[in-house]
């Protein structure tokens, strides 16, 4: 028998399917958050609909995505690969609007069929079309660190203004986020701070990377392969490198600040090589509570995608019977000073995190390319932020410019190292 309301036709079917549908729009698509993302929303086709997907320059990998995922958008960054993927779709007859250049990641974070938004892109770039998905009240789900460090109260005040979500995608702010009591929006303006929810401090765990225990004297001839290859996570090489000399951490501990309103003095790092605690709130009457799981970047993307709700996100369930032990030390900064600047500069407010993040990208891309030394990073980080002055941020252009100014400075002090050693 056919219920009063059954579709009539397949294309009715379509139509009444893409209603119950949550269109999702995936900045940086090609990479490893973003091909994690389109893996779990593959495994619900009745939820999920990929609106739009975007990246750099990779045509190969964003073809194949397209003929899987049969987006609305594709944005290729770079105009020549834009070019490029234009005409190997027209071999495949899919009809999908080829987009290209910063303007193309604005134009689809605001589309209307789209109400969530994964930030995947690497870096500062992504910074202004997330920015342009929170005016447009979207349901962000970040894992791109960097934009919310660099510009972090243009970006909140973004998303407070205009009724945006914000879902954290970083494994540790995930969860977090999962072992903070669920509020409602008026129970969240009642209680102001941390402390009123009587939490007492946030672990945030960390691999500690792959030179955890290498000899500090052999850190100068570490290459970036050796630095990429991560001992836990497999990731992209610029956060791989970050997580080699903890910057990455250091950029957490900024992150995590802006997320749940706190200082970074409520906020203890704690090394925890296994990476199967993915981080914990600790509350005032001494209970801990932790979320555990395998390390698998799905996990958190599947909880930000259903949220209130779960789903299935095919992670292995964690067999707690294969942890032999959990273990738990303190950073130590002589080992990792990236992790010190980044706690300082996340202290001192402004921007000096915006010229953090800069210098550091600089550095890392320098260190990628042959022409820097893995403490260079650090040297390099420490010495922009010794030669720039950092002043309040009252605007995206305030931050904008920073960054490239720092950028700039970034670049001096890489040549000057050179110049030193040759
Ligand atoms: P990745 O290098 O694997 O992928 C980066 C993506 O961004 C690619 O699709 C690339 O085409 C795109 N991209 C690069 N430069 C761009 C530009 N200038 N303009 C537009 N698009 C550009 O990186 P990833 O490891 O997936 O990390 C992405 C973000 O997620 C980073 O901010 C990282 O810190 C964060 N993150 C990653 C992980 C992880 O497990 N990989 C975990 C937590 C957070
Ligand atoms: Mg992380």
């Amino acid at each position: 028998m056919k219920s009063t309301d059954a579709p009539e036709s397949a294309n009715q079917y379509r139509q009444s399917e893409s209603l119950s549908q949550t269109g999702i729009v995936v900045f940086g698509a090609t990479g490893s958050v973003g091909i994690s993302t389109l893996d779990v929303v593959a495994r619900h086709p009745e939820k999920f609909r990929v609106v739009a997907l975007t990246a750099f320059s990779q045509v190969e990998r964003m073809v194949e995505l397209c003929k899987i995922h049969q987006p609305e958008y594709v944005v290729m960054v770079d105009s020549n690969a834009a070019e490029l993927l234009h005409k190997a779709l027209s071999q495949t007859g899919l009809s999908i609007n080829v987009l290209s250049g910063p303007q193309g990641l604005e134009k689809v974070a605001i589309l209307p069929q789209a109400e969530y938004v994964m930030a995947a892109i690497v870096g500062a770039a992504g910074l202004v079309p997330t920015l342009a998905a929170a005016k447009a009240g979207k349901r962000i789900l970040l894992a791109n660190k960097e934009a919310l460090v660099m510009s972090g109260s243009i970006f909140m005040n973004a998303v407070r203004e205009n009724n945006a979500q914000l879902l954290p995608i970083d494994s540790e702010h995930n969860a977090i986020f999962q072992c903070m009591p669920a509020l409602s929006e008026s129970e969240k303006q009642a209680n102001g701070s941390l402390s009123d929810l009587g939490i007492s401090r946030i672990l945030l765990t960390a691999s500690g990377g792959p030179f955890r225990k290498t000899a500090l004297n052999e850190l100068d001839s570490i290459t970036p392969d050796q630095a990429c290859a991560h001992p836990v996570w497999s990731m992209g090489r610029k956060i791989s490198v970050d997580s080699a000399t903890m910057m990455n951490k250091g950029l957490e501990v900024i992150e995590a600040c802006w997320l749940f309103e706190t200082r970074p003095e409520f906020i203890q790092v704690v090394i925890h090589p296994q990476s199967v605690i993915h981080s914990m709130v600790e509350y005032v009457d001494g209970s801990v509570l932790a979320q555990l799981g395998n390390p698998d970047m799905r996990t958190p993307i599947a909880h930000a995608l259903a949220w209130p709700e779960r789903i299935e996100s095919g992670v292995d369930r964690l067999n707690i019977f294969d942890i032999a032990s959990l273990e738990f030390e303190k950073p130590d900064f002589n080992r990792f000073p990236c992790l010190k600047l980044a706690i300082e500069a996340g202290e001192q407010g402004g921007t000096a995190p915006t010229i953090l993040n800069a210098a550091n990208e600089i550095a890392v891309d320098a260190f990628l390319n042959g022409g820097l030394s893995f403490p260079g990073i650090a040297r390099v980080v420490e010495s922009t932020l010794e030669t720039m002055t950092t002043t309040d941020v009252d605007s995206l252009e305030t931050i904008l410019r920073v960054d490239s100014e720092a950028r700039q400075v970034a670049e001096e002090s890489i040549n000057s190292i050179k110049m030193r050693v040759h």
